[in-house]
Formats: structure tokens, sequence, C-alpha cells
């Protein structure tokens, strides 16, 4: 068999493609592999469009959505390493026999075996499902960033991991043992493999609505509710001096969550703004809907990882935090608030996204980076 170019592979793909109805875009230009127009006009900020863009994809300016280029720049500056975090005083703690109680060991436990595949989950969604429907540059370079902060976070589970000597396959394998981390790992599942099929595209109201579908799915329901019990069960602990350096890993995490949240939110809200037609009444009861049913799994896992009180929380606490943050992620994209009067019994967890209030996060770090010095200037 002869070696295909690259060039090669992209026209035999477009000979390959039935030419795509009226306003929508071919696959190559949906993902911004089009062959190269020389003298192609400049692009213009009116040329771009969040979803179904015909404009090139491969020129970042002029920006459009200014919210995410700001947003890729702050988690630029937001930069950590899993390992730069002492995790001494948690080996000690989690090997001293009675350092910790067996509750509080299980809610360790049990909270790394969700997160542990969890992020994995949300990269591919990202890599594989997400990111060409995309059609926007200042968009791609944060799911890009994002998708690398998904690794840092499957790198700092597996580092906590390590470090207190879990039994991995144990952990790792928990999406698929404990019915209350597979249920929800199960739920948002079903919207990324709606979009597995490598044919899909965008372009009518049911395909938009699709991918619409797995996008408040994932940043609303996935890292927006189904992230909260664990990080409150961790940081908490992290208050009472407990498993402080896992805490600390969470906070980092936490922060960089509540960034794709908001990213994706901004996202939802653009392609609503977009195209209107998709956002239809039946469309918001769905999503309404969605939205009831994380909370019901997210309290669902706050009792099966909490069935006595602990900490001074209880899973009754955590159905009134749930249903809070849920009332905000609502009007966040603009639907009513379910849960009239739900409050806060966790106000501390807004204080925990805002590192600074905590200390210098610079003068706690326990290594250099070595990129730099591996540097070879003479070749
Ligand atoms: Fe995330």
């Amino acid at each position: 068999m002869s070696m295909l170019s690259w060039d090669d592979v992209i026209e035999q793909k477009a000979a390959e493609t039935p030419e795509p109805p009226r306003g929508q875009p071919s696959v190559a230009q949906a993902q911004g592999l089009e062959t190269v127009q020389i003298g192609a006009a400049r692009i213009q900020v009116d040329d771009k469009q969040i979803i179904n863009c015909r404009a090139d994809l491969n020129q970042l300016v002029p920006f459009k959505y200014k919210w995410a280029w700001d947003k890729y720049i702050t988690a630029c500056a937001n930069h950590w390493m899993p390992n730069e975090i002492n995790m001494t005083a948690d080996v000690a703690l989690w090997k001293s026999i009675d350092g910790l109680t067996d509750d509080e060991r299980m809610i360790i436990k049990r909270n790394l075996g969700f997160f542990a595949t969890a992020d994995s989950l949300v990269a591919n969604n990202l890599v594989l499902a997400v990111y060409r429907h995309i059609t926007n540059p200042e968009c791609r370079q944060y799911l890009l960033r994002q998708a690398f902060e998904e690794a840092l976070h499957t790198h700092s589970y597996q580092h906590i991991i390590q470090s207190l000597g879990l039994d991995e396959a144990e952990v790792f394998n928990m999406y698929r043992e404990i019915p209350s981390v597979a249920t929800k790992a199960t739920w948002a599942l079903q919207y990324t493999q709606s979009l597995s099929d490598p044919t899909f595209q965008t372009g009518t109201r049911k395909d938009d609505q699709r991918l619409l579908r797995d996008l408040i799915a994932f940043y609303v329901v996935f890292e927006g509710i189904f992230f909260y019990v664990g990080f409150t069960q961790i940081l908490s602990m992290g208050r009472r001096n407990k498993m402080t350096g896992t805490a600390e890993q969470l906070q980092y995490i936490l922060r960089d969550e509540s960034m794709h949240l908001n990213f994706g939110i901004d996202v939802i809200n653009q392609i609503k703004f977009e195209n209107p037609h998709l956002w239809t009444p039946e469309f918001q009861q769905e999503t309404i809907a969605m939205i009831r049913e994380g909370v019901d799994l997210e309290y669902q896992y706050a009792v099966d990882t909490m069935p006595r009180g602990i900490l001074g929380m209880n899973a009754g606490m955590f159905r009134d935090y749930l249903q809070f943050i849920a009332n905000r992620r609502l009007a966040q994209i603009g639907l009513n608030e379910q849960y009239p009067g739900a409050t806060n019994p966790f106000p501390w967890m807004s204080e925990m996204m805002d590192l600074k209030k905590e200390k210098n996060f610079f003068e706690t770090r326990v290594i250099e980076y070595q990129t730099g010095g591996a540097l070879n200037w003479d070749e």
C-alpha cells in the first residue's frame, strides 16, 4: 500500500463526503481541516459562529468571544502540578492505626474511586465528542487547556492513590463495581455516546439539540453537580486538619472545575443566543428534568458515602446544598429555580475557590520546573 500524504487524506475524505445541505458546513470545514484557499478573504468577526461555522477555524483573531479567551488566560495563570503538593502528612495519617475512623476512610476511598475515572470521562467527552462541533478557535483554545487540566486532575488522583499505597485496581475499577459511583458515570455516558458516531454532524435542529444536551449533561450536571458532594467532604476534612495534602489537591481541582462550569455555561448561553430555535419549551423541560435527576443521583451518592453523620455533616445537609447549587445552575442558563428557599449549609465552600485567601501558592512550591534546564540551544 502506498503512503498517503495528509493532503491526500483530507481530499479523499472530502470526495467521500456528500455535499452538505445548504447552511451546513462540510465535515472538513467544521473541523478546521479544509484545503487551504490561497488568496481567500480575511476573517471578519461577524463570520464567526459558535456552532455550524463556515469561516476558517485556524485563525484565532479577531476575537468574537472575549470571555473564552479571558478564561484561557486565567486558566493558564492558575497552572499547578499535582506533584508540587506535599503529601507526607496524609501518608502518615493514612498509615496510622487510629488516625482516621472507618467512615472517614470510606469517604476518601469512595471519592477517589469516583474522581479517578470521572475526569477521564470528561476529557474523552471533550476531545472525542465536543471539540469538533464547537466551531470557534477561541473556544477551542480554552477546550484544549481544559482537556489538559482534566489530565492533571486524573494525574492528581493517581498521585494521591499511589502516595497512600491504595489498591489501584480496586479504586480505578470502582466506577464499575460500586452502584452509586457507577450510576453517575453511566448517566453521563449516554449523552457522549449519542455523539460518538463519527458521521454525526450538527446542522439540523435535532442534531444541534443533541450537542446542547451533551454540553448541559457534562458542564452543568457532571462537573457542576456530581463533583460537589466529594469536594465538600474532602475539603471539610482538610478544614479539620485531616488529609491536608489531598484536600489541597482538591482545592486546586475545585478552582479549575468552577472555571470549566462557567465556560460551559457561557458556551450554552451563546449557542442559545445564536440559535434561539433550539431552546423550545420541550427542550427547556427536558433540561430541567436532567438537572433534577442529577440532584437526585448526587444526593443518593451522599447517602451511600455517608450512612452516618460525620465531620459535622450529614446527608440531609447535602440535599439542601445540592438544591441550592442546582438553583444557581438553572438560573445561569435562564431556567426557573426548582427548589424554592434552598439554603447553603456550607458557605465556606465558596471561599475554597479563592486560593489567594489561604496562601500564596508559589511560596508553597516544593519542586522547580525541569523543562527549562533540559533545553539544548546548540541543536
Ligand atoms: Fe473539569
